[in-house]
């Protein structure tokens, strides 16, 4: 298969940075017309600057349905609708369930989950527009098949996302728009460079591939649910951890 979006309209929201970044890359080297959308619209601004291709950048925030309703408003109007929202952005800040407070279980639950919805539905008047609607989700391993310390808020939305995408995706299919959802594993991003080459190594060795995962394997998962030949697939989701999440034992690795 060799996919091509050419034309199609494209919005990234949290394209600015990591995985977004990475799905925004290659599909606009597939030719499509693609919207960066972030808080931080100067960053969103030179990720579209750096990934060229007629990329742009615009300020969003996922968690203000009044805010989404503005951006792709505007992404509408530049790329004369939209065809495919990738609805990426995610926070996961760490917090032990003793010591959770409130808070931070909304805030992680307002922008992974509540967003999703947000993002979702304030996309839904062009991709019911679009002659090829797609819409898809960033989800994890983490929460839908793994646990990880200090990432239960993170995971259950990650979880979440599934449930909503089984019945979004029955509820959808009259217009023709597809969603489908990628599980990526550990992704080399900024933040987790950030943590040092040790813990690099360490992730990398318990993945039967060896190495940790770039922000272009994810865009190349989204790209195919995205792509014509995807067009009867809905509802699915398709991992991408080299491998991680099956070893059953570190025996298993040697
Ligand atoms: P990242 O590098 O921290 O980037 C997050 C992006 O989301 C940034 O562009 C950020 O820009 C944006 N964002 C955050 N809050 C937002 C909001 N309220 N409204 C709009 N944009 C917002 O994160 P990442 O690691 O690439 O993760 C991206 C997605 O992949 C998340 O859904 C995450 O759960 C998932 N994921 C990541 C990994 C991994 O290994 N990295 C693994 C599995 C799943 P602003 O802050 O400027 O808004």
């Amino acid at each position: 298969m060799s996919a091509s979006l050419k034309g199609r309209a494209v919005v990234v929201t949290g394209g600015s940075k990591g995985i977004g970044r990475g799905i925004a890359k290659v599909f606009a080297e597939s030719g499509a017309k693609v919207a960066i959308m972030a808080r931080n619209v100067d960053e969103a601004q030179a990720a579209a600057r750096e990934i060229g291709h007629d990329a742009y950048g615009i300020y969003g925030d996922v968690t203000s349905a009044q805010s989404l309703e503005a951006a792709f408003a505007e992404v509408a109007r530049r790329s004369g609708g939209i065809d495919v929202l990738c609805a990426n952005a995610g926070i996961f800040p760490q917090a032990r369930l003793e010591e959770m407070t409130e808070a931070q279980w909304e805030l992680v639950s307002d922008t992974n989950l509540k967003g999703t919805f947000l993002s979702v539905r304030a996309a839904l008047p062009y991709l019911k527009a679009s002659s090829q609607g797609r819409i898809i989700l960033t989800s994890s391993i983490t929460g839908p098949v793994t646990g990880y310390p200090g990432w239960t808020h993170y995971a259950a939305t990650k979880a979440g996302q599934l449930g909503f995408m089984r019945t979004a995706c029955i509820e959808l299919a009259g217009y023709g728009i597809t969603v489908n959802a990628v599980l990526p594993g550990n992704i080399i991003t900024e933040g987790l460079a950030a943590m040092g080459e040790d813990y690099q190594k360490s992730m990398a060795a318990s993945v039967p591939l060896k190495r940790l995962g770039t922000v272009e394997d994810i865009g190349y998962a989204a790209l195919y649910f995205a792509s014509r030949e995807a067009g009867y697939v809905t509802g699915q989701t398709i991992i991408v951890d080299g491998g991680q999440i099956l070893p059953e034992s570190l025996d298993a690795l040697s």
